[in-house]
Order: C-alpha cells, then sequence, then structure tokens
C-alpha cells in the first residue's frame, strides 16, 4: 500500500476479506480476519509445500509464511524464534496456533513420527479441559498457553514443552446462563461407554449443580440424533438456544480425547483416574447446605437430598465420606495466645461458608487436574535433545465487558506488557531496516505504558502487591483493598475511581467497589467484589488435610506437592504466581526472535462474509495496529524498491529516461519534482517517503 493510514488498512483489510483473502502484512506481522469458514485449499499439504523455504511476500500473505520464515530465521540467526498470536476471543488465535503447529510438524519433522503426532495430540486433550462454549467462543480456550516445538542442530524436531497460564476457575462450578463450563463435562456424559458412566455414576448435564446453570444442552452426534423421534429432536434444538452449534460434537469429542490420551502414553488405569476427578468435581457440586436447626452456634449442615451425591463424591475422591462433610461444614481454628498455640476449635460454618468451601474445592481438584494433565503431556514430549526452539504464543488480548473482575485485571496486565513488547520490537525492527538501507534517520519515539505496568506490578504499591497485602490481614475486605488503593494512588494518570456515567449504566459499582485503568487500548472499570477471593489459591485447613490423605494416589499427589507446609497456608496469591509466570515468559520473548500475528473477528454473529468495520477498527486498535502506523509515521512508513518505482512511472516518461538504472532512474525524477528534501530518503534498494509525501510525488509525475 502506498497510502498507510488507519482507513485505508482497514478498506484494505475489508476488501481482501471478501475475496477470501483473508491474511495481510503490515511491515512483517500478519493480520488474520476469521473466515467462520473452512476454505479449505488454503491449508492443504501442497500449500505448506508452496511456502517451505520462501521468504516473507514470496507467496501471498499466510499464516504458514510467519511459520517457515521463524524457521528460517531460527536456522540462519542461531536463535529460539516466539510467534506472538493475538487477538479477542473467537479472533482465531487457536486455530491459527494449531495450523502453524501443523506446519513446522509437518516440514520439519517427519510427519507421521511419534513426537510430532504427540505434540498435535496435545491440542484435543488441552482443548477438552480447558476449552468451553462461550457467547464469543464456540470453542473458547479459557487459559494462556505458550506452545514450543523443540529442534535438535540438525533442526528437526525433537521434542516439546507446554506451558499455560491463568485456567478460568468461575466457570467450574457456575457457568453463565447461556455458556456452558469444559467440554469434558460434557463428553464424558455424551461420549463415555455406559460401563464407565455407570461408574462414574454420571446421567446427564441437567442433574448437576455445575452445570444446571449454564447452557446444558450437550451436543449429540449427528449419528445418536437420528435415534430421536422428530419431536425429541425439535426440543433438542430448541434446547440448544443461541449456542446452537452442529460443529461441537461430544460424542465424536469424547473418542478423540481418549485416543489422544493412549497416543500419549497416559495408561487405562490413569486414564480412569483422570475421568473420575471429573466425575467427582460434578457431584461434589451436588452436596448442598441448609442451616442446622439443632446447631446453638448458627452452623449448616449437608442437605438430606444431598447425601448420596456426598457419598458418590466422596468414594471417587478417595476419602471417607465423614470426614468430607466435616471438613465442608466446619473449619479447624488454634487459639493463641501471646504466640503459644492452644486448644484446636472447631468453628461451624454458615450456609453460604460452607457452600464456598464446596466450590474452593472443586475449584483446586479441577485446576490441579489441569496442570497435572499439562504436565503428563510434557513428560511425553520431553526436549532432551533440544538446540533451538519456536514457541507459539496463544493468550487472550485485551478484554473490557460490561462488568470486569480479576480475570481481566490479570489478562489486561499481561496485554499492556506484551504490548510494551510489542511496541519495543516493531521500533527496534524499524530502525533496523533504516540502518540497513543506510538512512541517516533520528531516534523514533512513541507513547510509552511502562508507568501503567508500574501501577500494577511494582513492588511496594503495585496494585498486585496491595491485594495482596489486604489479603494476608486477618480480615481482608475488598472494600478496604479499592480506597487503599485510591489512597496510594491519589493523582495517577492511569487510575480514577469508576467513571460517574458507567455506575449509572451498571449501578453495581460504587467508588469503593472499584477502580478504574487507562490502559494503552481503552479505559477499564474493575469491579473488585471479588478481587480477594479469586486472588487467593489456598484451600482452608481442614479440607487441605482431608485431600492430602486421600486414599486416591492421584489426588493425594496432587495435593500433596501444592505446599510443603501441610495445611498450614491461609493465602496462596494468584496474581503474584502469574506475575513469576508472566516475567519468565517475556524473559523468553525478549531473548528469542519475534513474529506477530494479529486476529481479527470481522462480526460477533460469527458467521462467513460479513465485515463490521466498526467491531475491525477497534480490534486493530487494541492490537496495537494502529500504534504502528504512528509509529511508523514518525518515520518513511513508505517504501518503495526502486525497481518497482521504475516500471510504475517509465511510461510517463521520456524515452531516453527508461534506459536509466532504476535508482537513478528515481534520482532523476526526484531532482526534478518539487518535493521538499526532507520529504524523501535514498536507501540501498529503495525510496522512503515522508507520510503523505508519496501522493505528492504521483501527482507530480502524472500532472508533468
Ligand atoms: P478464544 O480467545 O475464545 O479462545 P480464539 O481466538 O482462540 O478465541 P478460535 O477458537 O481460534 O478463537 O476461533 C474461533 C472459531 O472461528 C473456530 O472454532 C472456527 O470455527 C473459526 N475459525 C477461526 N480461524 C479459522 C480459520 N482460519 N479458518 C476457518 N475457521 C476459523
Ligand atoms: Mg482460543
Amino acid at each position: 500500500m502506498m497510502h498507510l493510514n488507519e482507513a485505508t488498512l482497514l478498506n484494505n483489510v475489508r476488501r481482501r476479506y471478501y475475496e477470501n483473502r483473508i491474511y495481510s502484512y503490515v511491515a512483517n506481522i500478519l493480520i488474520a480476519i476469521n473466515p467462520y469458514i473452512e476454505i479449505a485449499e488454503m491449508y492443504t499439504p501442497e500449500t505448506i509445500k508452496k511456502y517451505q523455504g520462501k521468504s516473507l511476500g514470496q507467496q501471498p500473505p499466510h499464516v504458514f509464511a510467519i511459520a517457515d520464515k521463524a524457521f528460517r530465521d531460527m536456522k540462519v540467526l542461531k536463535q529460539s524464534q516466539s510467534i506472538i498470536v493475538s487477538g479477542e476471543s473467537g479472533a482465531g488465535k487457536t486455530e491459527s496456533t494449531k495450523h502453524l503447529l501443523r506446519y513446522l510438524c509437518y516440514s520439519y519433522g517427519s510427519s507421521a513420527g511419534p513426537i510430532e503426532q504427540k505434540i498435535l495430540d496435545a491440542n484435543p486433550v488441552l482443548e477438552s479441559f480447558g476449552n468451553a462454549k462461550t457467547t464469543r467462543n464456540n470453542n473458547s480456550s479459557r487459559f494462556g498457553k505458550f506452545i514450543e516445538v523443540h529442534f535438535n542442530n540438525k533442526f528437526q524436531v525433537v521434542g516439546g514443552h507446554i506451558s499455560h497460564y491463568l485456567l478460568e476457575k468461575s466457570r467450574i462450578c457456575s457457568p453463565s446462563s447461556e455458556e456452558r463450563s469444559y467440554h469434558v463435562f460434557y463428553q464424558l456424559m455424551a461420549g463415555a461407554p455406559d460401563s464407565l458412566r455407570q461408574k462414574l455414576k454420571l446421567t446427564q448435564p441437567d442433574d448437576f449443580n455445575y452445570l444446571k446453570t449454564g447452557c446444558t444442552r450437550y451436543f449429540a452426534s449427528p449419528a445418536s440424533e437420528k435415534t430421536l423421534s422428530p419431536s425429541q429432536k425439535s426440543a433438542a434444538h430448541a434446547k440448544q438456544g443461541p449456542l446452537k452449534d452442529n460443529l461441537v460434537d461430544d460424542v465424536q469429542d469424547f473418542k478423540t480425547l481418549d485416543s489422544a490420551l493412549s497416543r500419549m502414553g497416559i495408561s487405562d488405569a490413569d486414564k480412569m483416574q483422570i475421568y473420575t476427578m471429573v466425575a467427582a468435581v460434578l457431584h461434589l457440586g451436588n452436596v448442598e447446605f441448609e442451616d442446622d436447626p439443632e446447631d446453638t452456634r448458627g452452623g449448616c449442615r449437608a442437605k438430606q437430598s444431598g447425601e448420596s451425591s456426598l457419598a458418590i463424591a466422596s468414594t471417587l475422591l478417595g476419602i471417607d465420606a465423614s470426614e468430607l462433610k466435616q471438613a465442608l461444614t466446619s473449619r479447624v481454628m488454634q487459639s493463641s495466645r501471646g504466640g503459644v498455640k492452644g486448644t484446636v476449635i472447631m468453628v461451624p460454618l454458615k450456609v453460604y461458608e460452607a457452600v464456598n468451601a464446596r466450590d474452593a474445592l472443586a475449584k483446586a481438584i479441577y485446576s490441579k487436574l489441569f496442570d497435572y494433565i499439562v504436565n503428563r503431556i510434557n513428560e511425553s514430549i520431553p526436549f532432551q535433545a533440544s538446540s533451538y526452539y519456536i514457541g507459539v504464543l496463544d493468550i487472550a488480548g485485551f478484554e473490557f465487558f460490561t462488568i470486569n473482575s480479576f480475570e481481566q485485571f490479570c489478562i489486561n496486565y499481561c496485554n499492556e506488557k506484551l504490548q510494551q513488547f510489542f511496541n519495543e520490537t516493531i521500533l527496534k525492527f524499524e530502525q533496523e531496516v533504516y540502518k540497513r538501507e543506510g538512512l541517516n534517520v533520528p531516534e523514533i519515539t512513541y507513547a510509552d505504558n511502562q508507568d501503567c505496568i508500574d501501577m500494577i506490578e511494582g513492588k511496594t504499591n503495585g496494585i498486585f502487591t496491595i491485594l495482596d497485602e489486604e489479603s494476608k490481614l486477618p480480615k481482608p475486605l475488598y472494600t478496604h483493598f479499592t480506597s487503599e488503593l485510591h489512597t496510594k494512588w491519589p493523582n495517577h494518570f492511569r487510575l480514577a475511581l469508576p467513571r460517574s456515567s458507567r455506575l449509572k449504566a451498571h449501578r453495581s459499582i460504587r467508588d469503593d467497589e472499584g477502580f478504574l485503568v487507562r490502559h494503552f487500548a481503552g479505559a477499564v472499570c474493575y469491579q473488585t467484589k471479588q478481587f480477594i477471593e479469586k486472588n487467593n489459591d489456598a484451600l482452608h485447613a481442614s479440607l487441605e488435610g482431608i485431600v492430602q490423605e486421600s486414599s486416591n494416589k492421584l489426588i493425594q499427589s496432587l495435593f500433596s506437592t501444592s505446599n510443603t507446609l501441610k495445611g498450614k497456608l491461609s493465602f496462596i496469591s494468584v496474581g503474584n504466581k502469574f506475575k513469576t509466570q508472566l516475567a519468565e515468559l517475556m524473559e523468553k520473548l525478549r531473548q528469542n526472535g519475534t513474529n506477530f500475528i494479529r486476529c481479527i473477528k470481522p462480526n460477533t454473529r460469527m458467521v462467513h462474509q460479513q465485515f463490521d468495520g466498526a467491531l475491525s477498527l477497534m480490534q486493530l486498535k487494541c492490537s496495537g495496529m494502529t500504534v504502528v502506523l504512528e509509529l511508523m509515521e514518525h518515520g518513511y512508513p513508505i517504501r518503495a524498491p526502486f525497481r518497482e518505482l521504475y516500471s510504475m512511472y517509465q511510461s510517463y516518461l521520456p524515452p531516453k529516461m527508461q534506459n536509466l538504472s532504476p535508482r537513478l532512474f528515481c534520482e532523476a525524477i526526484l531532482g526534478s519534482l518539487k518535493l521538499h528534501e526532507k520529504d524523501y530518503k535514498f536507501g540501498i534498494t529503495r525510496l522512503f517517503f515522508r507520510p503523505g509525501k508519496y501522493t505528492e510525488f504521483d501527482k507530480l509525475i502524472k500532472s508533468d
């Protein structure tokens, strides 16, 4: 493009999208628009071959071209590479990641080899346990991941490694009404053999509290639908509601999951333990509580109706039912006087406290199971022979909803860090181009977001630190945390009280319940109500104690590794763990070569051939693309090789000039035009223009 700005960029990607050309480049950055339809020829083995060994631009823009560039850079520069895939929910990050991995395994591994197969098998497994159907995406990843494909010194695939971040836990106990919980729950119920379902006492999603709040329709395979009568079928379809999706096939997906687990070397017995934990979570959710009229201290008891669920959950978890019951309805406290530990007392819990304890246990079991599964995947694809790797980052982009909580805060913090990295990298890239081309250009500067990052992660008064300090108090309060925050950052440009206009829009947020952060991509208002509990990974002591003593070996091992101070920790910071993980990731990214893919969701209806301009532009802004344009504006954003200019303009000029070499040709033209010297620069292979100056150049030639 010779005229590069927000409007032309948007227009260009729109035009290309309608022609099914979903990929475009801005500099070296790939923009990928979700087509919401399989464009079959785009990902065939033949297409893969076309991109092997080709530099960027030799073939039409493609996610394969980025994979190949990463591979070639790794080989030539002898440096590991990262590919950062970003975009909002449903934009196509995970699909792009899968295409990248397939390309690398197919092109530079032995395509049918066991290691490649395991790397590719990791996806269906991760998706079963970490993806869910949401209103934004039928297969939404509810965790972030960095997948490394490792190569030996001959540049063949020899292993892999997955790091995962921030699995969304609230979904486990209460998916919202039009969404589902994690796929694996429905897959087990729809697809597991009868004997297994009977063993785990699984019936249907409607029977479980943890699934009931969500959309419980599970997606029978087309084959099993054939067995339904027409009226059953229409009832089933009506129930699918707004989430109807023919692509989600829980029956088939269970088979895929089960065989992928086996190929990964997970034995039948281990698989059984995994499924058992999944089922245990569901049964646990059916244990309900009521006020206990016989308890004078106002405690609660498990409801009679949930007795059988309690019994099943205890059996599946390998713990004693009455111990579980007690741990859920009371808390052990040790009185201490003058630092000396005194008697142990049982404090009865109120109904809501018991519910919280139960949910905390369910979340802990499921998230530890997820960690375990990722570990097993990593054990199955070790990378001892590795010399280099290509890492693909698939993590949620900048988010802002009507109500934003701790999850959005973490993800937006992560995006601030990635945005800063993006700016640094692109800037460096621009400056390298200028240097390579021998242009003597002064340093370019850009809007810096370090102040925002410092405010969030700073050691002394950072938001995470203030939150952790609150959590360590004997009685942490979110209102106190919020006012502390505003007190410690009184006049900071980045932090404000929630806007009054926003307060009116959703009255649920008061000043003491929230704060507003001005992120690089826009202001977001956070509700702090659940910050304290969402930031705490610890179970209360008696619960931690009973799972550590489980007769189920898997559960015992998962909880025994959690902390060495058996059952003594009352606070484990989620924010701090994420901060540390992110610091490690950034360190890796900084050491590697970098490639960026920006995914764009063209419409919210998830349909083919519909481009919402405002929505897409918003995403280009959030992904920092318009910052790139701005950055380029300060330099020489329009550049064209001498050869190209020669062939474009030779017909406008007298024949004797046509014998000149392309460079001399360009010098001759510019010598004869009234363009200011500051507005262009000659590089070694190309001509560079200041913003808008190419248009002038073009007009002058054509009018002369
Ligand atoms: P989330 O953040 O919710 O995980 P995501 O960015 O990972 O979202 P994907 O799951 O990759 O989004 O894509 C959503 C859906 O869009 C896919 O299930 C698929 O139907 C469609 N889609 C995405 N990319 C492509 C593509 N290249 N070709 C065809 N369909 C695609
Ligand atoms: Mg995804």
